[in-house]
């Protein structure tokens, strides 16, 4: 798994299963540009621990649901640490709330970020991979993108969205070597999951085989291997993160 000299974007790598995976990746010994939205700060503690662990990186900010900011992070990236060889499409946000109370704008938000941002980053890389006839995207999905979940019809809808989108660009990008796959992650302590934690942690714990809820870095794994050569022949899949928690009937 070893992913030295590699340039990689970690889209949401400020905090939570991002800065996890730009951990992860840096101690592999790619170089990781670290994207953020809003806080600059907790972007620049992620990349101070990198380096204090002796790897290479940079911060950049860019809102990846709109495509020319997304653009200038893609040709920022390739003039600092070189052209972007692995890409993970983590950002990602929820609105929760029941479908019959829900504001369209509110679907329209988290369609944006979530999938939007995974397409306009996907096709932002995707010219520079093609022509090395190399590359590695790793999209973050959520185990509610197949089964679904109560309460959270924009979520899911954009989930399911990017397990399609995942496939698609498998299919499009798999003669130029590029694989496309996806990690679907159940409950992980992060702060996205703060208030279900809370709120219903108990009701949750039940049903989690292995009997604890995940940490960032049991998803950040699974991303390294799947950015790395020993995941060559494997596009186009979406891959369980969950302790077992979808195997529980009635999530
Ligand atoms: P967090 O809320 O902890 O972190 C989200 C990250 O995304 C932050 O770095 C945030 O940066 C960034 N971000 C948000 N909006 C944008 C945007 N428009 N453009 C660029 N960056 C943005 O989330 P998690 O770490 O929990 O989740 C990471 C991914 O994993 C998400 O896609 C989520 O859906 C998925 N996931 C998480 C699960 C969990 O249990 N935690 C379960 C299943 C899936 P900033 O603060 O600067 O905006």
């Amino acid at each position: 798994m070893k992913l030295a000299g590699q340039v990689a974007l970690v889209t949401g790598g400020s905090r939570g299963i991002g800065a996890a995976i730009c951990r992860e990746l840096s101690a592999r010994g790619a170089a990781v540009a670290i994207n953020y939205a809003r806080d600059a700060a907790a972007a620049e503690a992620v990349l101070a621990t990198i380096r204090a662990a002796g790897g290479r990186g940079m911060t950049v900010r860019a809102d990846v649901a709109e495509e020319a900011q997304v653009q200038h992070m893609v040709d920022a990236v390739a003039t600092e640490l070189g052209d972007v060889e692995i890409l993970v499409n983590n950002a990602g946000i929820h609105e929760d709330g029941l479908m019959m109370t829900m504001d369209r704008a509110s679907l329209d938000r988290v369609l944006a970020v979530n999938v939007g941002g995974t397409f306009n980053c996907t096709k932002a890389v995707a010219r520079g991979m093609m022509m090395a006839r190399k590359g590695r995207i790793v999209n973050l999905s959520s185990i509610v993108g197949d089964r679904g979940g109560k309460g959270k019809a924009n979520y899911v809808a954009s989930k399911a969205a990017i397990n399609g989108l995942t496939r698609a660009s498998a299919l499009e990008l798999a003669s130029r070597g590029i694989t496309v796959n996806a990690v679907a992650p159940g409950m992980i302590v992060t702060e996205l999951t703060e208030d279900l934690r809370n709120r219903h942690g108990d009701k949750y714990m039940e049903k989690i085989p292995l009997g604890r809820f995940g940490q960032p870095e049991d998803v950040a794994g699974l991303v390294a291997f799947l950015a790395s050569d020993l995941a060559a022949y494997v596009t186009g899949q979406v891959f369980t993160v969950d302790g077992g928690l979808g195997l529980a009937p009635n999530i």
